[in-house]
């Protein structure tokens, strides 16, 4: 996806501050981190949102599912965090590449 944001930022076209990538998945700061803790996990192949989902990507949500409380940890997270992700316009969504926020730390902000 030309336009998107995200696929951008995988193709290392705009710049990311990286904590986290392998074959299937990169995870970075967020720009404008809403706790002392905020990544975005992202999967290098462009899905729209959570709404695009289907079979064929089981293994890939179960692999960020799996990963998510092990990057947690990595943040020095342990014991506890949060995890958000904004499906679509109504749900909040503003960069349309499939993301999971990882929030924790202090300041974390009420629900
Ligand atoms: P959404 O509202 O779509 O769930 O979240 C999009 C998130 O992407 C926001 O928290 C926003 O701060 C973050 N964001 C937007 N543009 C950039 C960018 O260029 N770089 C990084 N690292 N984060 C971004
Ligand atoms: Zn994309």
């Amino acid at each position: 996806m030309s336009d998107c944001l995200f696929c951008k930022i995988i193709a290392g076209d705009i710049p990311a501050d990286i904590v986290y990538q392998d074959d299937k998945i990169l995870v970075f700061k967020d720009i404008a981190p809403k706790a002392d803790v905020h990544l975005l996990m992202i999967p290098k192949i462009h899905i729209e949102s959570l709404a695009q989902l289907n079979e064929s990507h089981n293994d890939l949500i179960a692999y960020m599912m799996l990963k998510l409380p092990e990057l947690a940890e990595d943040q020095g997270l342990s014991s506890g965090f949060r995890t958000i992700i904004n499906t679509g316009k109504d749900g909040g969504q503003e960069v349309f590449h499939l993301h999971t926020h990882l929030l924790g730390g202090n300041n974390l902000p009420g629900f």
